[in-house]
């Protein structure tokens, strides 16, 4: 693959699993060295896991461990990470969870956990990465861009979801904060955009594709008529982190096979 990232230290939260994990490899094999996060001891082995696939395709990278919602250990994170590699290129803001609930039960506690993750856990990861950008300045060898963010939303922060009003919510304020920074920094060039993933088989939605009959329901939702891969998100995330996007500035690149096309009104409503 083109080296489109060499030299380029990426930062990737949520890797041990999922889109992170692929959008890891993807990067590692652009050429990033990458930090793939997972949050408590109970991950490290599928994170080292994820590292051992980058090293043997001929990647470098470190694992760490961070619960991105908690401010004090992420700020380690970006300290560690800058003393061992000397700065931070690239942050892939993924790390993010689910508790559905019908509204009239949600627990407080399912509310915070989802925001406090999803949302909170981005605005840590984004804040420590644009201080780290703005500490070192432009390198143009590097990149055209002082640094680069790829928010993980959702095609909810745009589709409304009955039953995970906590996680559609997240997503809304996900993409009205990626907005609001990528305007506030754009003039220090630091890029920020967000990727919003349809279906993608993952842990996270196991369930809606397991078995055939699952997958034939979620299959009327995406008119390309296939379920997305981890691959999917992975070349879009090179490409938002990477030189060939650097007009871009402030999207939601949504990839989903056409889920955000309103598939339901195909046969004219
Ligand atoms: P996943 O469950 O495999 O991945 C989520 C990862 O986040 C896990 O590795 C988990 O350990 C990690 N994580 C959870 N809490 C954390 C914390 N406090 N600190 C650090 N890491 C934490 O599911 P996924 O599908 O790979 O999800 C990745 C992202 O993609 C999420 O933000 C999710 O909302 C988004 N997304 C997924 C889909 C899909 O169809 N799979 C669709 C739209 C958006």
């Amino acid at each position: 693959m083109d080296q489109k990232l060499k030299g380029q230290i990426a930062i990737v939260t949520g890797a041990s699993s999922g889109i992170g994990a692929g959008v890891s490899k993807s990067l590692a094999a652009a050429g990033a060295t990458v930090v793939v996060n997972h949050p408590v001891a109970a991950t490290a082995a599928a994170a080292e896991g994820v590292l051992t696939e980058i090293k043997n395709a001929g990647g470098a990278g470190i694992t760490y461990q961070c619960d991105v919602s908690k401010e004090a250990e992420v700020q380690k994170m970006f300290a560690d990470v800058v003393a061992q590699f000397g700065t931070v290129h690239i942050l892939i803001n993924n790390a993010g969870l689910q508790r559905d609930s019908p509204f009239q039960e949600m627990t407080l506690e399912q509310w915070n956990t989802v925001l406090g993750v999803n949302l909170t856990g981005q605005f840590l990861c984004a804040r420590e990465a644009i201080r780290e950008f703005l500490r070192r300045g432009p390198v143009p060898e590097i990149s055209r861009a002082t640094g680069k963010i790829v928010c993980m939303s959702s095609v909810h922060e745009e589709i409304p979801w009955a039953g995970h009003a906590n996680y559609a919510a997240s997503k809304g304020g996900i993409m009205m904060m990626m907005k609001s920074i990528s305007q506030e920094f754009a003039p220090m060039k630091i890029r920020i955009n967000s990727i919003g993933p349809g279906a993608i088989k993952t842990p996270i939605n196991h369930a809606a594709w397991a078995t055939p009959a699952a997958e034939k329901t979620l299959l009327e939702l995406i008119p390309y008529n296939r379920v997305g891969v981890v691959e999917d998100i992975g070349a879009a995330a090179v490409w938002l982190a990477s030189d060939d996007s650097d007009y871009v500035n402030g999207i939601t690149l949504f990839v989903d096979g056409g889920m955000t096309l309103y598939p339901g009104f195909s046969t004219n409503g």
